[in-house]
């Protein structure tokens, strides 16, 4: 199955075959402020199954484990596309509400719970982590 999905102005768009290995929620507070929402929905997607049209513009962000997290964004409208961690050198962290097929995605897990806000209730049927989950920070 090859899943796609792409920017809000559509200048980036990138492909995926098969299942990722995780989707999750991340409430910790660098998704907030990348995302400027709650928190983010990632899927973690194998890294040699991933290709991508059009040029992102990336911020180094240093993560928990104190390694550097690079996040890719569209430099024309500004959308998260991917964020991929030094930790996780196998994965590439995709933001899946770029993802065309997004509601097909169920997260099995919350990270940062920590983090997750008040107003916000625990995702049923999904395991919750205080922190980090999978030993990344995307
Ligand atoms: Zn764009």
């Amino acid at each position: 199955m090859l899943n796609e999905g792409g920017c809000l102005c559509g200048n980036i768009r990138y492909s995926f075959s098969g299942e990722p290995l995780v989707t999750a929620v991340c409430h910790c507070r660098h998704c907030q402020k990348q995302g400027g929402s709650a928190f983010s929905v990632v899927c973690a997607v194998a890294a040699d199954g991933f290709q991508q049209q059009g040029v992102t513009r990336v911020f180094d962000d240093i993560g928990d484990s104190g390694k550097k997290v690079a996040r890719h964004f569209c430099p024309d409208c500004g959308s998260p596309i991917v964020s991929i961690a030094e930790a996780m050198p196998d994965f590439i962290i995709v933001k899946a509400g770029t993802l065309d097929g997004f509601a097909q995605f169920t997260p099995a897990l919350e990270a940062y719970c920590d983090g997750r806000l008040p107003w916000i209730p625990a995702l049923v049927g999904a395991q919750q982590f205080s922190r980090s989950n999978i030993g990344d920070d995307g």
